[in-house]
């Protein structure tokens, strides 16, 4: 509960950042705040038929999320976690496609059969502990994207094998959305769902959008600001999710090398690019590198930017993002340099 008011907190604070206020009529924009996918979300637009817009694109998130999520039994994942076979929707045929390519680049950094895992450790249930170590070495033995091997579109999962697709629905969701507003002829929008931002277009005034990334040591307040137009800024975090014991905290991003919380420098990671399943992807592969393996995907992919925070209070960003990063901390940002 305290992490939920923390996320809505920080949900505020975006809001206020990016300058969606509450519902309110004076500009021509339509609001709207749901709680769907686990997470607190809104979305603005400036359209004339806003509400119904909204009214379309909240039915959209809850057929993604009837679709998608892990813990709803009537589910695509839930009939493939419970041994069944499905045809991919087209909505999970991109996902999964997504979800191996990535896995594959980041040498199973991004790896969507970490689920048993990461519900042992309770952070699918809420009820969190520290699994035995005999018990990670066994559910380990089933985590390997590799074996997921749709044929055409219909799949089945190896024997015991269960998959969850959250590191990277919402930032197809918001994909989603944006496509919807798009279709529909409006020009600016803005979508917060979770930590995930999404804009359509500049603001209404033509200037940019203003998005606040949260400070992982100090989650009620943003870190920076970044001004974007028609991108995802999509951000991982060991602050998101996470419980502590004996002073240490275990967070939800697992790495599926050893099937802990991963521990690898970095406390969040922040990756700006026009697509958001692209972004949220890579934000929790980025995530589980580390700050040199990150630094160098970036350098074979540079078709997005990112920013990252490392545990010993440093911020590097990339070049992309020069003359458009405001560091509102006390921690140094540095631009991250050519190879
Ligand atoms: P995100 O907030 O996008 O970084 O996604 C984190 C969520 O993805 C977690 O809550 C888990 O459900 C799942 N997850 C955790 N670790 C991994 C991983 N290494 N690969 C794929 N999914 C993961
Ligand atoms: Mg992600």
């Amino acid at each position: 509960m305290l992490k939920r008011l923390i996320v809505s907190a920080v949900i505020s604070a975006l809001i206020l950042c990016t300058g969606c206020g509450k519902s309110e009529t004076t500009d021509s924009s339509f609001s709207r705040d749901i709680f769907a996918m686990d997470t607190y979300m809104n979305m603005k637009v400036w359209a004339a038929d806003g509400d119904s817009l909204l009214d379309t694109a909240a039915k959209r998130i809850n057929e993604l999320e009837n679709t998608l999520s892990v813990t709803k039994d009537t589910s695509d994942i839930a009939k493939l976690n419970n041994g069944g076979t499905i045809t991919l929707s087209n909505d999970s045929s991109l996902i999964l496609r997504t979800a191996l390519d990535i896995g594959g680049q980041t040498d199973g950094a991004l790896d969507i059969s970490v689920y048993p895992i990461t519900k042992a450790w309770g952070f699918t249930t809420g009820e969190n502990r520290i699994p035995y170590e005999d018990e990670i070495k066994s559910l380990l033995e089933k985590v390997d994207f590799r074996k997921i091997t749709p044929e055409r579109n219909v799949l089945s999962l190896p024997d015991g094998m269960q998959i969850d697709l959250g590191a990277l629905a919402k930032g197809y969701t918001s994909d989603t959305l944006m496509q919807l507003f798009r279709d529909s002829g409006a020009e600016s929008a803005i979508v917060t769902l979770g930590g995930n931002v999404q804009a359509l277009g500049h603001r209404p005034d033509g200037t940019d959008w203003k998005v606040g990334i949260v400070d992982p040591f100090s989650p009620t307040e943003n870190l920076c600001i970044i001004e974007i137009a028609d991108k995802a800024v999509i951000t991982s975090g060991n602050y998101e999710r996470y419980f502590e014991e004996n002073g240490k905290r275990y967070h939800h991003i697992i790495d599926p090398a050893d099937g802990y919380p991963a521990d690898n420098g970095l406390v969040s990671v922040t990756v700006i690019g026009d697509s958001g399943l692209m972004c949220d992807a890579l934000s929790t592969a980025l995530f589980v590198l580390g700050e040199d393996k990150a630094i160098s995907y970036y350098n074979t992919h540079r078709d997005f930017d990112m920013v990252l925070v490392t545990d010993d209070k440093r911020i590097l960003y990339t070049k992309g993002l020069e003359g458009k990063f405001t560091n509102l901390s006390k921690y140094a940002a540095k631009v991250i340099s050519d190879e």
